[in-house]
Protein backbone atom coordinates (compact mmCIF):
# COMPACT_ATOMS: atom_id res chain seq x y z
CA UNK A 1 0.00 0.00 0.00
CA UNK A 2 1.83 2.81 -1.07
CA UNK A 3 -0.83 5.60 -1.01
CA UNK A 4 -0.38 7.37 2.25
CA UNK A 5 -3.98 8.50 2.27
CA UNK A 6 -4.92 4.49 1.85
CA UNK A 7 -2.66 3.40 4.88
CA UNK A 8 -3.99 6.42 7.03
CA UNK A 9 -7.70 5.18 6.23
CA UNK A 10 -6.77 1.34 6.47
CA UNK A 11 -4.84 1.82 10.24
CA UNK A 12 -7.64 3.76 10.96
CA UNK A 13 -10.04 1.20 10.35
CA UNK A 14 -7.82 -1.40 12.71
CA UNK A 15 -7.86 1.37 15.81
CA UNK A 16 -11.65 1.18 15.03
CA UNK A 17 -11.95 -2.66 14.76
CA UNK A 18 -9.48 -2.84 17.79
CA UNK A 19 -11.92 -0.57 20.07
CA UNK A 20 -15.16 -2.68 18.85
CA UNK A 21 -13.47 -5.69 19.92
CA UNK A 22 -12.41 -4.40 23.17
CA UNK A 23 -15.76 -2.92 24.29
CA UNK A 24 -17.63 -5.70 23.17
CA UNK A 25 -20.45 -6.17 20.46
CA UNK A 26 -22.86 -2.61 21.45
CA UNK A 27 -26.02 -4.74 23.04
CA UNK A 28 -29.29 -5.08 21.26
CA UNK A 29 -31.96 -2.81 22.34
CA UNK A 30 -34.11 -5.99 22.99
CA UNK A 31 -31.23 -7.42 25.10
CA UNK A 32 -31.12 -4.16 26.96
CA UNK A 33 -34.83 -3.17 27.38
CA UNK A 34 -35.07 -7.21 29.07
CA UNK A 35 -32.15 -6.23 31.41
CA UNK A 36 -33.74 -3.31 32.56
CA UNK A 37 -36.90 -4.96 33.14
CA UNK A 38 -35.53 -7.18 35.38
CA UNK A 39 -33.81 -4.69 36.94
CA UNK A 40 -36.82 -3.26 37.90
CA UNK A 41 -38.90 -5.72 38.61
CA UNK A 42 -36.67 -7.52 41.16
CA UNK A 43 -36.50 -4.14 42.84
CA UNK A 44 -40.23 -4.61 43.56
CA UNK A 45 -40.34 -8.21 44.49
CA UNK A 46 -41.23 -10.33 48.18
CA UNK A 47 -40.41 -13.16 46.38
CA UNK A 48 -37.23 -13.76 47.91
CA UNK A 49 -37.95 -12.52 50.90
CA UNK A 50 -40.83 -14.73 51.30
CA UNK A 51 -38.84 -17.46 50.39
CA UNK A 52 -35.94 -16.97 53.30
CA UNK A 53 -39.55 -16.43 54.97
CA UNK A 54 -40.59 -19.49 54.41
CA UNK A 55 -36.86 -21.55 55.12
CA UNK A 56 -35.66 -19.76 58.22
CA UNK A 57 -39.70 -19.44 60.20
CA UNK A 58 -41.03 -22.98 58.43
CA UNK A 59 -37.49 -25.34 58.77
CA UNK A 60 -35.46 -23.57 61.32
CA UNK A 61 -32.01 -24.78 61.53
CA UNK A 62 -30.80 -27.20 58.59
CA UNK A 63 -27.06 -28.40 60.24
CA UNK A 64 -25.99 -31.77 57.80
CA UNK A 65 -28.21 -35.06 58.22
CA UNK A 66 -30.27 -33.55 60.86
CA UNK A 67 -33.90 -33.51 60.76
CA UNK A 68 -33.79 -30.22 60.15
CA UNK A 69 -32.11 -30.73 57.02
CA UNK A 70 -34.24 -33.66 55.91
CA UNK A 71 -37.35 -31.25 56.77
CA UNK A 72 -35.11 -28.43 54.33
CA UNK A 73 -34.87 -30.68 51.51
CA UNK A 74 -38.70 -31.79 51.28
CA UNK A 75 -39.58 -27.74 51.62
CA UNK A 76 -36.78 -26.64 48.60
CA UNK A 77 -38.62 -29.88 46.29
CA UNK A 78 -41.91 -28.48 47.52
CA UNK A 79 -41.17 -24.29 47.05
CA UNK A 80 -38.98 -24.88 43.64
CA UNK A 81 -42.56 -26.82 42.67
CA UNK A 82 -45.09 -24.71 43.68
CA UNK A 83 -42.83 -21.14 42.21
CA UNK A 84 -43.06 -23.01 38.26
CA UNK A 85 -39.75 -25.09 37.83
CA UNK A 86 -39.27 -27.60 35.70
CA UNK A 87 -37.66 -30.80 36.03
CA UNK A 88 -37.53 -30.13 40.41
CA UNK A 89 -36.04 -33.21 42.12
CA UNK A 90 -33.67 -34.01 45.21
CA UNK A 91 -30.21 -35.84 44.03
CA UNK A 92 -29.27 -37.67 47.29
CA UNK A 93 -26.19 -37.07 48.48
CA UNK A 94 -24.11 -38.31 51.98
CA UNK A 95 -23.22 -35.75 54.40
CA UNK A 96 -21.12 -36.14 57.85
CA UNK A 97 -23.93 -35.59 60.79
CA UNK A 98 -22.09 -33.99 63.70
CA UNK A 99 -24.45 -33.24 66.37
CA UNK A 100 -23.58 -30.09 69.61
CA UNK A 101 -25.37 -31.79 72.52
CA UNK A 102 -25.13 -29.59 75.70
CA UNK A 103 -22.73 -27.08 76.74
CA UNK A 104 -21.39 -24.81 79.04
CA UNK A 105 -18.19 -23.21 80.85
CA UNK A 106 -17.25 -21.04 83.06
CA UNK A 107 -14.16 -18.87 84.64
CA UNK A 108 -13.32 -20.58 87.79
CA UNK A 109 -10.72 -18.08 89.25
CA UNK A 110 -9.87 -15.27 89.53
CA UNK A 111 -13.55 -14.19 89.88
CA UNK A 112 -16.08 -16.38 88.98
CA UNK A 113 -17.94 -16.17 85.32
CA UNK A 114 -20.08 -17.71 83.24
CA UNK A 115 -18.99 -17.81 79.58
CA UNK A 116 -21.04 -17.83 76.56
CA UNK A 117 -19.61 -20.56 74.18
CA UNK A 118 -20.15 -23.10 71.42
CA UNK A 119 -18.30 -26.03 70.25
CA UNK A 120 -16.29 -25.53 66.57
CA UNK A 121 -18.38 -27.80 64.46
CA UNK A 122 -16.74 -31.43 64.27
CA UNK A 123 -15.10 -30.67 67.62
CA UNK A 124 -14.89 -33.99 69.50
CA UNK A 125 -16.96 -33.11 73.19
CA UNK A 126 -15.06 -33.25 76.40
CA UNK A 127 -15.56 -36.12 79.35
CA UNK A 128 -18.86 -35.35 81.71
CA UNK A 129 -18.74 -33.23 83.72
CA UNK A 130 -16.33 -31.03 81.83
CA UNK A 131 -12.69 -30.18 81.60
CA UNK A 132 -10.90 -27.35 83.70
CA UNK A 133 -7.16 -26.08 83.59
CA UNK A 134 -5.28 -22.51 83.58
CA UNK A 135 -5.22 -20.83 80.28
CA UNK A 136 -2.59 -19.79 78.09
CA UNK A 137 -3.08 -17.56 75.61
CA UNK A 138 -1.56 -17.33 72.06
CA UNK A 139 -2.42 -14.54 68.87
CA UNK A 140 -1.86 -16.51 65.82
CA UNK A 141 -1.61 -20.53 65.10
CA UNK A 142 2.28 -20.12 65.38
CA UNK A 143 1.75 -18.44 68.98
CA UNK A 144 0.21 -21.68 69.40
CA UNK A 145 3.17 -23.62 68.34
CA UNK A 146 5.53 -21.37 70.49
CA UNK A 147 3.68 -21.85 73.29
CA UNK A 148 5.80 -25.59 73.95
CA UNK A 149 5.83 -26.63 77.59
CA UNK A 150 3.63 -24.12 78.34
CA UNK A 151 0.60 -25.63 76.76
CA UNK A 152 1.02 -29.03 78.51
CA UNK A 153 -2.22 -29.90 80.53
CA UNK A 154 -3.70 -26.77 79.65
CA UNK A 155 -6.55 -25.07 77.59
CA UNK A 156 -4.86 -22.42 74.90
CA UNK A 157 -6.79 -19.82 74.34
CA UNK A 158 -6.37 -18.21 70.97
CA UNK A 159 -6.86 -14.32 70.79
CA UNK A 160 -6.81 -12.76 67.72
CA UNK A 161 -9.93 -9.87 66.26
CA UNK A 162 -11.33 -10.09 63.50
CA UNK A 163 -11.31 -6.84 61.34
CA UNK A 164 -14.83 -5.16 60.20
CA UNK A 165 -14.29 -4.82 56.19
CA UNK A 166 -17.00 -3.88 53.72
CA UNK A 167 -15.68 -6.80 51.72
CA UNK A 168 -15.63 -9.58 54.59
CA UNK A 169 -11.86 -9.94 54.05
CA UNK A 170 -11.31 -10.05 57.70
CA UNK A 171 -12.79 -13.25 57.81
CA UNK A 172 -10.13 -15.26 55.63
CA UNK A 173 -7.54 -13.60 57.97
CA UNK A 174 -9.23 -15.21 60.97
CA UNK A 175 -10.57 -18.51 60.01
CA UNK A 176 -7.53 -20.77 59.68
CA UNK A 177 -7.14 -20.16 63.37
CA UNK A 178 -10.85 -21.68 63.95
CA UNK A 179 -9.77 -24.43 61.42
CA UNK A 180 -6.90 -25.52 62.87
CA UNK A 181 -6.04 -24.15 66.46
CA UNK A 182 -7.17 -27.81 67.81
CA UNK A 183 -4.67 -30.13 66.11
CA UNK A 184 -1.95 -27.18 66.69
CA UNK A 185 -2.55 -27.13 70.46
CA UNK A 186 -3.00 -30.54 71.04
CA UNK A 187 0.96 -31.03 69.32
CA UNK A 188 1.84 -29.09 72.06
CA UNK A 189 0.07 -30.93 74.70
CA UNK A 190 -3.28 -28.68 75.74
CA UNK A 191 -5.96 -30.39 76.52
CA UNK A 192 -8.36 -28.23 75.07
CA UNK A 193 -8.90 -25.10 73.02
CA UNK A 194 -10.50 -21.89 73.31
CA UNK A 195 -11.01 -18.99 70.18
CA UNK A 196 -11.81 -16.22 69.99
CA UNK A 197 -15.24 -16.11 67.58
CA UNK A 198 -14.55 -15.41 63.92
CA UNK A 199 -16.71 -12.33 64.11
CA UNK A 200 -17.31 -8.49 63.98
CA UNK A 201 -19.97 -8.36 66.85
CA UNK A 202 -19.71 -7.42 70.40
CA UNK A 203 -22.44 -8.86 71.48
CA UNK A 204 -22.17 -12.01 73.71
CA UNK A 205 -23.17 -14.66 70.76
CA UNK A 206 -20.14 -17.33 70.05
CA UNK A 207 -19.72 -17.68 66.65
CA UNK A 208 -19.26 -21.56 65.31
CA UNK A 209 -17.84 -22.37 62.07
CA UNK A 210 -16.13 -26.02 60.59
CA UNK A 211 -12.83 -26.94 61.94
CA UNK A 212 -10.90 -30.11 61.43
CA UNK A 213 -8.33 -32.44 63.23
CA UNK A 214 -5.11 -33.41 61.65
CA UNK A 215 -4.58 -37.15 61.19
CA UNK A 216 -2.62 -38.63 64.00
CA UNK A 217 -2.49 -35.76 66.45
CA UNK A 218 -4.99 -36.35 69.37
CA UNK A 219 -8.14 -34.94 69.06
CA UNK A 220 -9.24 -32.45 72.02
CA UNK A 221 -12.38 -30.46 72.42
CA UNK A 222 -12.27 -26.99 70.67
CA UNK A 223 -15.01 -24.14 71.40
CA UNK A 224 -15.28 -20.61 70.88
CA UNK A 225 -15.97 -17.71 72.78
CA UNK A 226 -18.27 -14.91 72.34
CA UNK A 227 -15.93 -11.94 71.98
CA UNK A 228 -16.91 -9.53 74.85
CA UNK A 229 -15.71 -13.05 76.96
CA UNK A 230 -13.30 -13.91 75.31
CA UNK A 231 -11.89 -9.70 75.63
CA UNK A 232 -12.60 -10.55 79.30
CA UNK A 233 -10.06 -13.53 79.21
CA UNK A 234 -7.62 -11.44 77.46
CA UNK A 235 -7.69 -8.47 79.69
CA UNK A 236 -7.02 -10.97 83.05
CA UNK A 237 -4.42 -12.53 80.96
CA UNK A 238 -2.86 -9.37 80.43
CA UNK A 239 -3.24 -7.84 83.86
CA UNK A 240 -0.73 -11.08 84.84
CA UNK A 241 -3.76 -13.47 86.32
CA UNK A 242 -3.76 -16.64 86.65
CA UNK A 243 -7.16 -17.73 84.80
CA UNK A 244 -8.78 -20.92 85.21
CA UNK A 245 -11.55 -21.61 83.10
CA UNK A 246 -14.23 -25.12 82.90
CA UNK A 247 -15.81 -26.32 79.80
CA UNK A 248 -18.20 -28.99 78.91
CA UNK A 249 -19.07 -29.94 75.29
CA UNK A 250 -21.53 -32.64 74.58
CA UNK A 251 -20.50 -32.81 71.03
CA UNK A 252 -20.19 -35.98 69.17
CA UNK A 253 -20.12 -37.23 65.41
CA UNK A 254 -22.56 -39.43 64.52
CA UNK A 255 -23.01 -42.00 61.14
CA UNK A 256 -23.04 -40.56 58.17
CA UNK A 257 -26.90 -39.56 56.53
CA UNK A 258 -28.67 -38.86 53.68
CA UNK A 259 -29.15 -35.42 52.53
CA UNK A 260 -29.44 -33.87 48.95
CA UNK A 261 -28.76 -31.16 46.33
CA UNK A 262 -32.06 -30.03 45.45
CA UNK A 263 -32.52 -28.69 41.64
CA UNK A 264 -35.28 -26.91 39.92
CA UNK A 265 -34.70 -25.63 36.22
CA UNK A 266 -35.95 -22.62 33.72
CA UNK A 267 -35.52 -24.96 30.64
CA UNK A 268 -33.96 -22.11 28.15
CA UNK A 269 -35.42 -21.74 24.30
CA UNK A 270 -32.84 -22.39 22.13
CA UNK A 271 -29.90 -24.37 23.87
CA UNK A 272 -31.75 -26.34 27.02
CA UNK A 273 -28.41 -28.62 26.64
CA UNK A 274 -26.44 -25.64 27.73
CA UNK A 275 -26.37 -24.79 31.84
CA UNK A 276 -26.45 -21.86 33.90
CA UNK A 277 -26.00 -23.10 37.39
CA UNK A 278 -27.32 -20.31 40.39
CA UNK A 279 -26.15 -21.66 43.59
CA UNK A 280 -26.53 -21.21 47.58
CA UNK A 281 -26.36 -23.58 50.31
CA UNK A 282 -29.62 -25.31 51.94
CA UNK A 283 -27.99 -26.47 55.23
CA UNK A 284 -26.86 -24.13 57.74
CA UNK A 285 -25.23 -23.91 61.25
CA UNK A 286 -27.58 -24.99 64.04
CA UNK A 287 -27.67 -22.35 66.55
CA UNK A 288 -29.53 -19.88 64.59
CA UNK A 289 -32.14 -19.40 61.95
CA UNK A 290 -29.58 -19.64 58.86
CA UNK A 291 -31.34 -16.66 57.83
CA UNK A 292 -28.48 -14.59 56.28
CA UNK A 293 -26.66 -17.59 55.70
CA UNK A 294 -27.50 -19.12 53.33
CA UNK A 295 -31.25 -18.40 53.20
CA UNK A 296 -30.89 -15.23 51.77
CA UNK A 297 -28.72 -16.33 48.76
CA UNK A 298 -31.19 -19.50 48.13
CA UNK A 299 -34.12 -16.63 48.14
CA UNK A 300 -31.51 -14.32 45.78
CA UNK A 301 -30.95 -17.70 43.06
CA UNK A 302 -34.49 -18.80 43.49
CA UNK A 303 -35.93 -15.50 42.66
CA UNK A 304 -33.92 -14.36 40.20
CA UNK A 305 -34.27 -17.35 37.81
CA UNK A 306 -38.00 -16.87 38.65
CA UNK A 307 -38.56 -13.97 37.19
CA UNK A 308 -36.61 -15.10 33.91
CA UNK A 309 -38.91 -17.36 33.65
CA UNK A 310 -41.79 -14.87 33.91
CA UNK A 311 -40.23 -13.35 30.73
CA UNK A 312 -42.20 -13.16 27.80
CA UNK A 313 -39.31 -14.85 26.05
CA UNK A 314 -37.02 -16.97 28.00
CA UNK A 315 -32.90 -17.03 27.63
CA UNK A 316 -31.55 -19.37 25.13
CA UNK A 317 -29.85 -21.47 27.26
CA UNK A 318 -31.44 -23.42 30.80
CA UNK A 319 -30.81 -21.41 34.05
CA UNK A 320 -30.85 -24.66 36.92
CA UNK A 321 -30.73 -22.91 40.52
CA UNK A 322 -29.13 -25.75 42.72
CA UNK A 323 -29.39 -25.94 47.16
CA UNK A 324 -26.32 -27.02 47.83
CA UNK A 325 -26.44 -29.57 50.81
CA UNK A 326 -23.43 -29.43 53.57
CA UNK A 327 -21.59 -26.54 52.59
CA UNK A 328 -21.00 -25.84 56.15
CA UNK A 329 -18.85 -29.24 57.37
CA UNK A 330 -17.95 -30.75 54.48
CA UNK A 331 -18.84 -29.76 50.83
CA UNK A 332 -20.09 -33.03 50.12
CA UNK A 333 -23.00 -31.23 48.04
CA UNK A 334 -20.79 -29.71 45.93
CA UNK A 335 -18.51 -32.77 45.42
CA UNK A 336 -21.84 -34.74 44.94
CA UNK A 337 -22.76 -32.49 42.39
CA UNK A 338 -19.84 -31.98 40.04
CA UNK A 339 -19.74 -36.15 39.93
CA UNK A 340 -22.69 -36.58 39.47
CA UNK A 341 -23.26 -34.14 36.39
CA UNK A 342 -19.49 -34.75 34.98
CA UNK A 343 -20.75 -35.67 31.62
CA UNK A 344 -22.34 -32.65 31.37
CA UNK A 345 -19.79 -30.25 32.70
CA UNK A 346 -18.75 -29.29 29.47
CA UNK A 347 -22.19 -28.13 29.01
CA UNK A 348 -22.22 -25.25 31.99
CA UNK A 349 -21.64 -22.22 30.43
CA UNK A 350 -21.39 -20.42 33.68
CA UNK A 351 -22.34 -20.93 37.18
CA UNK A 352 -23.41 -18.21 40.31
CA UNK A 353 -22.95 -18.33 43.93
CA UNK A 354 -24.91 -16.19 46.21
CA UNK A 355 -23.07 -17.13 50.05
CA UNK A 356 -22.07 -13.39 51.22
CA UNK A 357 -25.77 -12.79 53.37
CA UNK A 358 -28.56 -10.25 52.04
CA UNK A 359 -26.46 -6.92 52.44
CA UNK A 360 -26.74 -4.27 49.50
CA UNK A 361 -25.15 -5.78 45.72
CA UNK A 362 -23.28 -3.20 43.40
CA UNK A 363 -22.26 -5.54 40.79
CA UNK A 364 -20.70 -8.59 40.27
CA UNK A 365 -16.83 -11.14 40.61
CA UNK A 366 -16.25 -12.99 38.10
CA UNK A 367 -13.90 -15.46 36.84
CA UNK A 368 -13.36 -16.52 33.63
CA UNK A 369 -11.15 -16.13 30.21
CA UNK A 370 -10.00 -13.07 29.55
CA UNK A 371 -11.82 -12.58 26.23
CA UNK A 372 -14.82 -12.78 28.62
CA UNK A 373 -14.24 -9.50 29.84
CA UNK A 374 -15.85 -7.62 26.98
CA UNK A 375 -19.46 -9.00 26.85
CA UNK A 376 -19.51 -8.45 30.81
CA UNK A 377 -18.22 -5.10 30.75
CA UNK A 378 -21.14 -4.20 28.47
CA UNK A 379 -23.64 -5.93 30.73
CA UNK A 380 -22.27 -3.87 33.67
CA UNK A 381 -22.60 -0.47 31.33
CA UNK A 382 -26.40 -1.35 31.56
CA UNK A 383 -26.46 -2.39 35.25
CA UNK A 384 -24.49 0.87 36.12
CA UNK A 385 -27.62 3.25 36.24
CA UNK A 386 -29.12 0.98 38.88
CA UNK A 387 -26.00 1.17 41.07
CA UNK A 388 -24.98 -2.38 39.91
CA UNK A 389 -22.05 -2.08 37.72
CA UNK A 390 -19.11 -2.42 39.83
CA UNK A 391 -17.43 -5.24 38.35
CA UNK A 392 -14.22 -7.13 39.57
CA UNK A 393 -11.68 -10.07 38.48
CA UNK A 394 -12.46 -12.90 41.25
CA UNK A 395 -15.57 -14.56 41.62
CA UNK A 396 -17.39 -18.02 42.40
CA UNK A 397 -17.94 -19.77 45.93
CA UNK A 398 -17.15 -22.85 47.51
CA UNK A 399 -20.08 -24.92 46.24
CA UNK A 400 -18.97 -23.90 42.70
CA UNK A 401 -15.37 -24.61 43.25
CA UNK A 402 -15.95 -28.02 41.55
CA UNK A 403 -17.37 -26.37 38.36
CA UNK A 404 -14.38 -23.94 38.13
CA UNK A 405 -11.84 -26.65 38.55
CA UNK A 406 -13.09 -27.52 35.60
CA UNK A 407 -12.84 -24.50 33.31
CA UNK A 408 -16.49 -23.69 33.94
CA UNK A 409 -16.92 -19.51 34.30
CA UNK A 410 -17.73 -18.33 38.14
CA UNK A 411 -19.49 -15.54 39.43
CA UNK A 412 -20.83 -14.17 42.39
CA UNK A 413 -22.35 -10.67 43.38
CA UNK A 414 -19.78 -8.27 44.85
CA UNK A 415 -21.86 -6.98 48.75
CA UNK A 416 -21.59 -5.19 51.39
CA UNK A 417 -20.77 -7.59 53.82
CA UNK A 418 -19.24 -5.25 57.09
CA UNK A 419 -22.14 -6.32 58.91
CA UNK A 420 -22.58 -9.84 57.65
CA UNK A 421 -19.93 -11.30 60.44
CA UNK A 422 -22.07 -9.41 63.41
CA UNK A 423 -24.51 -12.36 62.53
CA UNK A 424 -22.81 -15.33 60.36
CA UNK A 425 -22.60 -18.76 62.62
CA UNK A 426 -24.36 -17.05 65.47
CA UNK A 427 -27.71 -17.64 67.41
CA UNK A 428 -28.11 -14.00 66.05
CA UNK A 429 -28.69 -15.14 62.75
CA UNK A 430 -32.13 -14.97 62.14
CA UNK A 431 -35.24 -13.52 59.96
CA UNK A 432 -35.74 -9.91 61.15
CA UNK A 433 -32.09 -9.33 59.91
CA UNK A 434 -33.10 -9.04 56.54
CA UNK A 435 -33.30 -5.91 55.19
CA UNK A 436 -35.92 -6.54 51.79
CA UNK A 437 -34.68 -3.19 49.75
CA UNK A 438 -30.88 -4.47 50.44
CA UNK A 439 -31.86 -8.13 49.50
CA UNK A 440 -33.43 -6.88 46.08
CA UNK A 441 -30.76 -5.41 45.22
CA UNK A 442 -28.91 -8.42 45.05
CA UNK A 443 -31.73 -10.31 43.16
CA UNK A 444 -31.48 -7.48 40.40
CA UNK A 445 -28.23 -8.20 40.20
CA UNK A 446 -28.24 -11.82 39.91
CA UNK A 447 -31.10 -12.00 37.48
CA UNK A 448 -29.29 -9.54 35.26
CA UNK A 449 -26.45 -11.37 35.44
CA UNK A 450 -27.60 -14.75 35.30
CA UNK A 451 -29.79 -13.46 32.52
CA UNK A 452 -26.86 -12.15 30.54
CA UNK A 453 -25.25 -15.78 30.81
CA UNK A 454 -27.81 -17.54 29.17
CA UNK A 455 -28.60 -15.34 26.44
CA UNK A 456 -25.28 -14.38 24.79
CA UNK A 457 -24.17 -15.22 21.55
CA UNK A 458 -22.01 -17.83 22.63
CA UNK A 459 -20.45 -19.10 25.85
CA UNK A 460 -18.04 -17.09 27.44
CA UNK A 461 -14.51 -18.29 27.30
CA UNK A 462 -13.98 -20.82 29.89
CA UNK A 463 -11.09 -20.46 32.69
CA UNK A 464 -7.69 -20.74 31.73
CA UNK A 465 -5.92 -24.10 33.10
CA UNK A 466 -3.80 -21.83 35.87
CA UNK A 467 -6.63 -20.36 37.14
CA UNK A 468 -8.73 -23.40 37.84
CA UNK A 469 -7.48 -23.87 41.02
CA UNK A 470 -10.21 -23.15 43.96
CA UNK A 471 -10.26 -22.38 47.77
CA UNK A 472 -12.17 -22.81 50.57
CA UNK A 473 -14.27 -19.67 50.58
CA UNK A 474 -17.51 -19.57 53.42
ZN1 LIG B 1 -22.66 -19.91 53.66
ZN1 LIG C 1 -21.51 -20.46 56.72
Amino acid sequence: MKNPRLVFLAALAGIAALALSAAGPEPSADFRATVERLVRTARETNGAYDTIRGLTDSVGPRLSGSPGDARAVAWAEAALKRLGFANVRAETVTVPRWERGEESGEIVSPAPFRLSLCALGGSVGTPAGGIEAEVVEAQSLEGVDALGEKAKGRIVFVWKVMERKSDGSGYGATVPIRGGAASRAAKVGAIGVLIRSVGTSNARFPHTGAMSYQEGVAKIPAAALANPDADLVHRLLEGGKVVRVRFALGARMLPDAASANVVGEIPGREKPEEIVVLGGHLDSWDLGQGAIDDAAGLGIVIEAARLIGQLPKRPRRTLRVVAFANEENGLAGARAYAKGHAAELPLHVAAIESDSGAGRVSGFGWTAGPAAEPYLASVAAILKPFGLGDVKKGGGGADIGPLRAAGVPVFSPIQDSSRYFDLHHSADDTFDKIDREELNTGVAAVAALAYSLAESEAPLERIPEAERASRRER
